[in-house]
């Protein structure tokens, strides 16, 4: 008999439906069915790729309405906000469906023949791309369009070449259902396997294990905890053939804010900060999680007073501020618990209100020494949500010391880094060091979809800091190199387009 999961209103807890758990044996079909359609598709000319992505894209958009409603009662997040991930998830499709037109999967480094002997001699060389085959897709809870069925791992993934097979996520199931069964008519519309794009469901572990451990599967692509990364990451590398594993993770997201540039405009800093610590109910991967302050700076002497007047700022831009629902209960407690860590770590709270479990929380501003951060391990755990914690270094040299503590971050935002000073540059050259990101202007939520984009870290908050999971350089995770020597003409004459 199979299990049944429950997906659940997130605003009231109520069972909404449910749907079985994807058995073994179930599994095991539709990861070889993937494989099954990886050779045409491998193959397949760009138009095609755009075709099909450009067809899921349509349809995801006329079935807005009914997909918002249901994707706002499973994860609370906001017709508004669930909206405006529709349109960036229907963005991503048509971004890679250009780029497969263009041919950027099929681009060849040309090095034709040079006679004479080695090293200056060397036969007719040409490099090419191949896709990797099927890869698993892990989608993240707090992006049910953008990081899930038909989200960016899934476009790049489809315009590299490679079938999917997407783990739904267990906040989501219904949604997942829905937008699944949306693929499969596209796919069945165009006349091509309904194993290109494959779905398996199921809760704790057991299904995301076995289908990263499957023969067939080529390669992860992981949204989510760096627990949950780091278990499957883990896996992926223990397989009797490992797989590469691309793990997009947690992070904290530290903003180094300097002296200079709070006294010049504390307050608006502090209000932006505030609207992007609560965006979303702080349910972000880019969440402002740490706020570093250096009280005494080079340039400007004891800025003690500055940092001061800017934490009261923030703590009262946060206080009217009413988040909405968690994702999930698990989350809505998970919450009340990290920042419960803190008050251990001997934190002091700078504002919090305790909130019932079953409703939403309440802005959370803590406050320790850069000392005590960098004694205590818990500190620098990601709190998800609607959460910041206030750093105060005693000086420079301590703020580079904290960033050495967490290790590595999506982002980190710098402000106050106008003037080339000494100060300033090996600041900046320690957060380029730390960081996918910097910013040196606004605030980290927001993650725009560009050529340039690097959304990926050092670890903790990613397992290949190599790569982005955003933007166009994502196609490139799920491509390997090889290079055809001395290759028949038949063959260059496809001009990188696999076989
Ligand atoms: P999650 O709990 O790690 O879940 C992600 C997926 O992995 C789910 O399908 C989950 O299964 C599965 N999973 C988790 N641990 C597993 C394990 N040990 N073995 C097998 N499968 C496992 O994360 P989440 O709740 O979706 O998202 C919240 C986290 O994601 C936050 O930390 C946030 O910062 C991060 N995030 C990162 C990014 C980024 O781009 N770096 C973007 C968004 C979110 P179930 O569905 O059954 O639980």
């Amino acid at each position: 008999m199979s299990t049944l999961l429950s997906s659940f209103d997130a605003r009231t807890g109520h069972v909404l439906g449910q749907v079985a758990a994807t058995a073994p044996d179930a599994l095991d079909a539709i990861c070889r069915e993937a494989a099954a359609s990886f050779g045409a598709w491998q193959a397949s000319p760009g138009a095609q790729r755009a075709a099909l992505l450009r067809a899921l894209a349509d349809a995801l958009g006329a079935e807005r309405e009914p997909l918002v409603a249901l994707a706002d009662r499973e994860t609370a997040l906001g017709a508004v906000r669930l909206n405006g991930e529709l349109d960036r998830t229907t963005f991503q499709l048509r971004r890679f469906a250009d780029i497969a037109e263009r041919g950027v999967p099929f681009a060849v480094v040309d090095d034709p023949a040079v006679p004479g002997a080695p090293p200056a001699g060397h036969p007719s060389m040409q490099r090419w791309s191949v896709p990797l085959g099927p890869v698993a897709m892990f989608s993240a809870s707090n992006f049910p369009f953008a990081f899930s069925v038909l989200g960016g791992d899934t476009a790049s993934a489809l315009a590299a070449g490679c079938p999917v097979v997407v783990k739904a996520h267990s906040a989501h199931l219904l949604l997942s259902r829905a937008v699944y069964s949306l693929v499969q008519r596209v796919l069945a519309e165009q006349g091509l396997p309904a194993g290109l794009v494959g779905m398996v469901q199921g809760g704790g572990k057991e299904v995301g294990v076995a289908l990263v451990r499957h023969p067939a599967i080529a390669a992860g692509a992981f949204t989510g905890s760096t627990q949950g990364g780091a278990a499957l990451a883990a896996e992926a590398a223990a397989r009797p053939r490992p797989i590469p594993f691309y793990g997009e993770l947690g992070s904290i997201n530290p903003v180094i804010a300097l002296p200079a540039e709070l006294g010049a405009h504390g307050a608006s800093l502090a209000a932006t900060l505030a609207g992007s610590i609560t965006l979303g109910c702080g349910q972000f991967c880019t969440n402002p999680g740490l706020i570093v302050l250096v009280d005494h700076a080079a340039a400007e002497g004891d800025t003690r007073a500055v940092n001061d007047a800017f934490v009261d700022q923030l703590a009262e831009a946060l206080r009217p501020l009413e988040p909405h629902a968690m994702l999930t209960r698990t989350m809505r407690a998970a919450f009340d618990a990290g920042v419960a860590h803190w008050a251990e770590a001997g934190a002091e709270w700078r504002l919090h209100a305790e909130a019932p479990v079953d409703q939403p929380p309440r802005p959370v501003l803590a406050q320790v020494s850069a000392d005590q951060f960098i004694a205590h391990p818990a500190l620098r755990e990601e709190v998800f949500g609607p959460g910041s914690l206030v750093v105060r270094a005693a000086n420079l040299a301590q703020a580079l010391q904290v960033l050495q503590a967490v290790g590595g971050s999506l982002t980190v935002t710098l402000w106050g880094a106008q003037q080339p000073t000494d100060e300033v540059r090996s600041l900046v050259r320690a957060t380029m060091a730390f960081a996918g990101r910097v910013l040196f202007a606004g605030v980290p939520t927001g993650v725009a979809v560009t050529a340039a984009q690097q959304h990926g870290g050092p670890w903790p908050s990613s397992t290949r800091p190599e790569s982005t999971s955003v933007g166009d350089a994502a196609l490139a995770r799920f491509l390997r190199p090889v290079c055809l020597q001395d290759a028949p003409q038949w063959l260059v004459g496809r001009g990188g387009r696999p076989l």
